[in-house]
């Protein structure tokens, strides 16, 4: 990887010559420092005013793990691309869409939740969140002497489910995670975003894409030589083609890209 900084002036040069652009930002350690927990997380005035002035030139868009409501009101910023769930849902120009789920894996996610709330009652604290694209069993709340017993269940349960062939289940810290087997990641809502703008203006968008977590990644690697990927922090092995040392930089970025603009007041 490279320093962005290091060769930023020929970066911003690339970008004024691009005949179209797109700029995509991950949310939480991109564009807000990284919070204590999401509640937390907040995004500060000065990279909201660059934001704001950015699109009014040129499509913006935040891509984030987060719910699609939730990273809309923590970015609060109208007018701008919205996609939340990893891309699962997005909203570009107030029109919201999503993934489409066909009606078999529809039935399936219905009667998995069913299986996993016969079982609640038995389990006091553990509970079911359903989610636009699929569901979580919570049991952070549940007795620890109730534990064993219940991941034992639940376990089983995940098999059963998995077996049919429509789910996939995924453990993470005291919650278990449904999702439909169809492919939605950052890679596929970024490569959706440069094909929409291709579309529209009859010419492919020098997409630029900033963000700092592993599923970054996987928009990092639909990114070509002719689009600009970079990774904020210091990790070693990124697919990005760029980094920057860290999240209060990337004001720096925006900022700096408006002053070549003619923002000189900044
Ligand atoms: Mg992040």
């Amino acid at each position: 990887m490279k320093n962005l900084f290091a060769g930023i002036k020929d970066v911003y040069d690339f970008l004024k010559q691009s005949k179209s652009c797109v700029f995509i930002f991950d949310f939480d350690g991109t564009l807000s420092p990284l919070a204590k927990t999401p509640e937390m997380a907040f995004i500060p005035e000065e990279t909201k005013t660059c934001l704001t002035l950015l699109k009014k030139f040129f499509p913006v868009a935040i891509v984030s793990g987060r719910d699609l409501e939730d990273v809309k009101q923590k970015v609060g910023i109208r007018g701008l691309i919205y996609a939340g769930s990893h891309g699962f849902d997005w909203e570009i120009e107030g029109k919201r869409s999503s993934i489409k789920i066909d009606p078999r894996t529809k039935k399936a996610l219905k009667s998995a939740m069913e299986k996993i709330r016969k079982i609640l009652p038995n389990y006091t604290g553990a509970f079911l969140e359903e989610k636009g694209y699929g569901f979580s069993v919570h049991f952070r709340l549940l007795k620890k002497i109730k534990e064993k017993l219940f991941l034992e269940n639940l376990q089983r349960i995940k098999e059963e489910i998995e077996k049919e062939g429509y789910l996939n289940a995924f453990f993470g810290k005291k919650v278990l995670e449904f999702r439909p087997k169809v492919n939605f990641d950052k890679g596929t809502f970024t490569q959706y975003l440069i094909n929409h703008f291709k579309t529209r203006n009859r010419i492919k968008p020098t997409a630029v894409y900033v963000g700092d977590d592993t599923t970054d990644e996987d928009a990092f690697s639909v990114l070509t030589e002719k689009d600009v990927s970079v990774y904020v922090g210091k990790k070693k092995k990124s697919k990005a083609v760029y980094f920057i040392a860290n999240q209060e930089k990337v004001e720096d970025f925006i900022c700096g890209f408006l002053k070549e603009l003619g923002f000189y007041n900044l």
